[in-house]
């Protein structure tokens, strides 16, 4: 560890940053960090494309921390993050690292009391992180002034993009001095990104990973393929499996995740939720108990999680498939940072089962199809075969398909664990997808959505006859269902 954080100091960062470093158990520049602390510590406008997880919080803090002049009581750098909970992790960063040097920091954040951070602003704190809005409301009423800022961040610039907060940040950037320090991070270079940069920054030094390093190398991807109605119970089963201390699930609605949270916590996963309008007070904590570990599962959206570094995050799941590759990066980049091992695991549906070939294709990173039989994770066609086995061995009536696949997947060999059979009754062919014990829930499940027990065509869950067996149940199917039907159905 001692040679490796001379690394540090090569590339310029001096003692007393390199000392806390080693403190907090960081030792080797992560690359973005080896690539984009000399072109900060120069002063130069730097343009990086990089994913959180990677370090790029501290490439770009050491070397403004240490361009802070601590006796100069002005606010001398500026960061501007999407969140709530990112501007928090980056004034948490700065606290650990500025503190020891005389830094102050100061949080500007929405949804926090206004009257409180414009009285801590009056103490001229040296680093400034907050979110667009709050700032330009302080900047407007002239309580925040950015006339020493010398170096202004955008962190996760795309997002505060996607979030509207193009129009705060020109206000911003307006407000300060012409002769600052832009950086720009970001993890897809987009056309607004790039626009901006265009038009604001001089000679920008470009770093950053490309494109198909975009997804951590150490992390495994899967899908697994259930009907609508069981996505839960399928996600029950992902995490008694792989059995994590803490994972994140996404979802993509934000006004159904209290009902997931509650079928959860029905089978007894302990889960709780972040989203986007819950009050910061009320998302601080969800977040800190989760980081120490009071609860299990976080469910979350896109927007929410963005940014969010959980240490040790074993699991992401997508309990619906990410929106595109874009977001599926996003998502699984809380998992699989700096290096250690993660694993991403989509649940969708069969006709959603071609996004995660396209995500797949887009990211050149294998994702690759596993089934779930009794309790083990498979590959489908093993999958298949001791379903097949299960039914060959019961004469009474046949094994309810666990997926609805379609054409079998890639998918290569089997995971850990895939020869952890149910002890229980493995020739029962009793329902592969929830046969085994502690379905609680499902009926009351499968009732809601008023799913059958076949792969539902139909967009809305709600179509088609309750439950039980259809005597003619390819009437008004799609061709390609009752294609397949004829080819899968063993009844
Ligand atoms: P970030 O990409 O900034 O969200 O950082 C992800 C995590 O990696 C944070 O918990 C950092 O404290 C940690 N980290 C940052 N740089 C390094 C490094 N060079 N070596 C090991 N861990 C690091």
């Amino acid at each position: 560890m001692t040679k490796e954080i001379e690394q540090f100091a090569q590339l310029g960062i001096g003692e007393a940053l390199t000392a806390a470093l080693l403190e907090y158990g960081i030792g080797k520049p992560s690359p973005i960090q080896a690539e984009a602390i000399p072109y900060i510590l120069e002063g130069r406008d730097v343009l990086a494309q990089s994913q959180t997880g990677t370090g790029k919080t501290l490439a770009y803090l050491l070397p403004l921390l240490q361009r802070i002049d601590p006796d100069k009581k002005e606010s001398q750098v500026l960061v501007i993050a999407p969140t709530q909970e990112l501007a928090m992790q980056i004034v948490r960063e700065g606290e650990k690292y500025g503190g020891p040097l005389g830094i102050g920091t100061i949080g500007l954040i929405g949804g926090a009391s206004a009257a409180r951070q414009v009285e801590k602003l009056r103490q001229r704190p040296h680093l400034v992180v907050g979110t667009p809005g709050r700032l330009r409301e302080l900047l407007s009423t002239r309580k925040l002034k950015l006339h020493e800022v010398r170096s202004i961040v955008l962190d996760e610039a795309d997002q505060i993009f996607q979030m509207g907060g193009a129009d705060d940040v020109r206000s911003l950037l307006k407000g300060a001095l012409r002769d600052r320090q832009l950086i720009f991070l970001s993890a897809t270079l987009g056309t607004d990104v790039r626009a901006l940069a265009e038009r604001e920054m001089r000679d920008p030094a470009d770093v950053g990973i490309e494109p198909e390093q975009k997804l951590a190398k150490s992390t495994q991807h899967l899908y697994f393929v259930c009907q609508e109605r069981d996505r839960i119970d399928t996600l029950r089963r992902v995490v008694r499996h792989y059995n994590p201390q803490r994972a994140i699930v996404f979802v993509n609605q934000a006004d159904t995740i209290a009902e997931v949270e509650s079928k959860l916590n029905h089978l007894g996963l302990e889960a709780r939720t972040l989203y986007g309008d819950a009050d910061k007070v009320t998302r601080a904590t969800v977040l800190s108990q989760f980081r120490s570990g009071k609860f299990r599962l976080l469910v979350a959206t896109d927007v929410a999680a963005r940014g969010l570094d959980i240490p040790g995050l074993e699991l992401v799941v997508h309990l619906d498939p990410a929106a595109d590759s874009e977001h599926y990066v996003h998502r699984a980049g809380r998992t699989g940072r700096m290096g250690r091992k993660g694993l991403s695991v989509s649940i969708v549906t069969d006709r959603q089962a071609f996004i995660m070939r396209k995500f797949s294709r887009e990211l050149d990173t294998a994702i690759e199809e596993r089934a779930l039989y009794e309790g083990a994770v498979l590959a489908p066609a093993e999958a298949e075969e001791r379903r097949a086995g299960a039914v060959r061995r019961t004469p009474k009536g046949p094994a309810k398909k666990e997926a609805g696949r379609g054409p079998a997947g890639p998918g290569r060999g089997v995971s850990p664990g895939s020869s952890g059979a149910s002890p229980a009754g493995t020739s029962s062919g009793a329902d592969a997808a929830g046969g085994e014990r502690g379905g609680s829930g499902r009926g009351s499940e499968a009732a809601e959505r008023g799913g059958a027990g076949r792969p539902n065509p139909a967009k809305s869950a709600g179509r088609g006859p309750k439950g039980k067996k259809q005597p003619n149940k390819d009437k008004g199917a799609p061709k390609w269902l009752k294609e397949k039907r004829s080819t899968q159905d063993p009844s």
